[in-house]
Protein backbone atom coordinates (compact mmCIF):
# COMPACT_ATOMS: atom_id res chain seq x y z
CA UNK A 1 0.00 0.00 0.00
CA UNK A 2 1.14 3.44 -0.75
CA UNK A 3 0.73 6.43 0.49
CA UNK A 4 -0.29 8.10 -3.02
CA UNK A 5 -2.29 5.72 -3.41
CA UNK A 6 -4.34 6.88 -0.26
CA UNK A 7 -4.35 10.07 -0.72
CA UNK A 8 -6.02 10.01 -4.14
CA UNK A 9 -8.66 7.33 -2.73
CA UNK A 10 -8.94 10.02 0.19
CA UNK A 11 -9.53 12.78 -2.43
CA UNK A 12 -5.68 14.62 -2.26
CA UNK A 13 -6.64 15.34 1.30
CA UNK A 14 -4.47 14.43 4.55
CA UNK A 15 -6.32 12.36 6.61
CA UNK A 16 -6.16 13.73 9.91
CA UNK A 17 -5.79 17.81 9.07
CA UNK A 18 -8.34 17.71 5.73
CA UNK A 19 -5.97 19.91 3.74
CA UNK A 20 -4.33 19.17 0.49
CA UNK A 21 -1.27 17.39 0.64
CA UNK A 22 1.34 16.73 -1.35
CA UNK A 23 2.07 13.61 -2.75
CA UNK A 24 5.36 13.05 -2.02
CA UNK A 25 4.87 15.06 1.70
CA UNK A 26 2.64 11.92 1.86
CA UNK A 27 2.87 9.35 4.91
CA UNK A 28 1.20 5.99 6.15
CA UNK A 29 0.06 6.07 9.38
CA UNK A 30 -1.57 2.95 10.92
CA UNK A 31 -4.98 3.99 12.78
CA UNK A 32 -4.21 0.98 14.68
CA UNK A 33 -0.76 0.35 15.43
CA UNK A 34 0.81 -2.79 14.44
CA UNK A 35 1.55 -3.41 17.63
CA UNK A 36 -2.18 -2.91 18.47
CA UNK A 37 -2.64 -6.00 15.84
CA UNK A 38 -4.02 -3.10 13.46
CA UNK A 39 -3.11 -4.58 9.79
CA UNK A 40 -1.09 -2.86 7.12
CA UNK A 41 -4.41 -2.68 4.25
CA UNK A 42 -6.09 0.16 3.60
CA UNK A 43 -8.53 -0.32 5.79
CA UNK A 44 -6.27 0.52 8.90
CA UNK A 45 -3.61 2.87 6.91
CA UNK A 46 -4.47 6.35 6.11
CA UNK A 47 -2.73 8.96 4.32
CA UNK A 48 -1.42 12.12 6.38
CA UNK A 49 0.91 14.87 7.01
CA UNK A 50 4.30 13.64 8.15
CA UNK A 51 4.35 15.60 11.41
CA UNK A 52 0.80 14.44 12.56
CA UNK A 53 1.97 11.15 11.94
CA UNK A 54 4.84 11.81 13.80
CA UNK A 55 2.55 12.97 16.82
CA UNK A 56 0.19 10.23 16.69
CA UNK A 57 2.91 7.23 16.11
CA UNK A 58 2.78 6.83 19.78
CA UNK A 59 -0.70 7.03 20.44
CA UNK A 60 -3.45 4.50 21.17
CA UNK A 61 -6.38 4.79 18.58
CA UNK A 62 -8.74 6.08 21.36
CA UNK A 63 -6.04 9.28 21.92
CA UNK A 64 -6.19 10.05 18.72
CA UNK A 65 -9.92 9.89 18.40
CA UNK A 66 -9.98 12.16 21.47
CA UNK A 67 -7.22 14.49 20.20
CA UNK A 68 -9.13 14.68 16.55
CA UNK A 69 -12.34 15.84 18.89
CA UNK A 70 -10.76 18.13 21.15
CA UNK A 71 -9.43 19.76 17.49
CA UNK A 72 -13.01 20.44 16.50
CA UNK A 73 -12.06 20.41 13.01
CA UNK A 74 -9.60 23.27 13.80
CA UNK A 75 -6.91 20.92 12.83
CA UNK A 76 -3.12 23.42 13.54
CA UNK A 77 -1.47 22.20 10.29
CA UNK A 78 2.29 21.09 11.39
CA UNK A 79 3.30 21.83 7.62
CA UNK A 80 2.37 24.98 7.83
CA UNK A 81 3.62 25.92 10.87
CA UNK A 82 6.04 23.90 10.95
CA UNK A 83 5.90 24.15 14.78
CA UNK A 84 5.45 20.56 16.05
CA UNK A 85 5.02 22.17 19.74
CA UNK A 86 1.87 23.98 18.64
CA UNK A 87 0.04 20.55 18.30
CA UNK A 88 1.56 18.76 20.80
CA UNK A 89 0.43 21.70 23.27
CA UNK A 90 -3.02 21.20 22.06
CA UNK A 91 -2.81 17.38 22.93
CA UNK A 92 -2.34 18.57 26.36
CA UNK A 93 -5.55 18.80 28.52
CA UNK A 94 -6.35 21.97 29.00
CA UNK A 95 -9.38 23.62 30.76
CA UNK A 96 -11.77 23.49 28.52
CA UNK A 97 -13.50 26.74 26.69
CA UNK A 98 -17.18 27.33 27.93
CA UNK A 99 -19.29 28.59 24.96
CA UNK A 100 -20.96 31.62 25.69
CA UNK A 101 -24.42 29.71 24.64
CA UNK A 102 -26.49 31.71 22.77
CA UNK A 103 -28.55 29.56 21.49
CA UNK A 104 -32.30 30.36 20.70
ZN1 LIG B 1 -2.40 16.90 7.74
Amino acid sequence: MKAERLLFLQGGLCFYCRRKLNPKQATLDHVIPGSMGGKGDETNLVACCRSINALFANLSPKRKMETLLSWRGRIPCPEKTNQTGVIVSVIKPNSLTSHGGNNG
